[in-house]
């Protein structure tokens, strides 16, 4: 049996739909594109051609694993963050547009030309390779407590040629000297969500998505040891869960920071935290 361009797409429309998948037309799109290297203009100008049969059934595979929930970004392995092209992998955060705010917000305070800047739970690389690409001198380091994620920031900073230092560890620990801006986006979450989460996080790893009952247990220890290792003037910067940011901002000692901002996210929603250290 053989299926044209627009069967398949067809069909998988149908499957994901039924499937419960928020986008089953940009999903079928991407993986269609993915298996035959039509690109979404082509596949519309050749809808009645007949796809080769592996096509047909590697893209059966696809479609059944994105069925079954499994994220479109770990089948296609790779997507975009602030325009750099990042690996993904199982067990690891898959970057959220949202963070790209967050990269803004840096970017926006950034007041050295060659400023050390140390990204906190860096998963795929995605914040500091973001950093190091847009402000090309800044001394840029990375860590992250899982070794996975290590590796995979490492090998995303080769692939993209950027000189970032990756370290494995538990927040500052091993780290010498102060810094400029520390930025993080930790896990966040408040641990009861997970009873209702979507299915597509069961496959990245709960230590990047949870931390303790109300969300804040990794954001709080940040905050109380970035005062240790920020420079007088430097910033932290925080992606928090909306519920929280308020919260975790009226828990600052104003003896150590100086000011405090809290930021929108594009849908206007409260997720991020900028302070001054004194
Ligand atoms: N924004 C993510 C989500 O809602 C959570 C990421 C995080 O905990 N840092 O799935």
């Amino acid at each position: 049996m053989s299926f044209t361009v627009g069967q398949a797409l067809k069909h998988m429309v149908e499957v994901f739909t039924v499937a419960g998948i928020p986008s089953p037309h940009v999903d079928a799109e991407f993986l269609l594109e993915h298996v035959t290297g039509l690109s979404r203009v082509r596949q519309l100008m050749d809808r009645h051609v007949f796809l080769e049969h592996e096509e047909w059934n590697r893209l059966q595979d696809y479609m059944q694993r994105r069925a079954n929930r499994e994220p479109l970004q770990l089948l296609l392995g790779y997507t975009y963050f602030y325009g750099l092209r990042l690996k993904v992998r199982e067990g690891v955060l898959i970057p959220r547009p949202e963070t790209e705010t967050l990269v803004s917000l840096v970017l926006e305070r950034n007041m050295k030309m060659r400023p050390r800047v140390l990204d906190i739970g860096t998963g795929t690389g995605a914040i500091a390779l973001a950093l190091l690409h847009e402000i090309p001198f800044a001394d840029v380091t990375a860590t992250d407590i899982n070794p996975v994620c290590v590796q995979l920031a490492r090998e995303n900073a080769k692939a993209l040629d950027l000189q970032l230092q990756v370290a494995q560890g538990d927040l500052f620990a091993g780290l010498d000297g102060f810094f400029e801006i520390v930025v993080s986006n930790p896990p966040y979450l408040p641990e009861e969500d997970e009873a209702s989460e979507m299915p597509e996080l069961k496959y990245e790893s709960n230590i990047a998505l949870y931390s303790g009952s109300d969300g804040l247990g990794l954001a709080r220890r940040i905050v109380r040891e970035s005062v240790l290792h920020l420079k007088s003037g430097g910033i932290l910067a925080l992606e928090l869960d909306p519920r929280n940011v308020r919260i975790l901002e009226a828990e600052l000692d104003r003896k150590s920071w100086a000011v405090s901002e809290v930021y929108q996210d594009l849908t206007g929603q409260e997720r991020f935290l900028v302070a001054m250290k004194r």
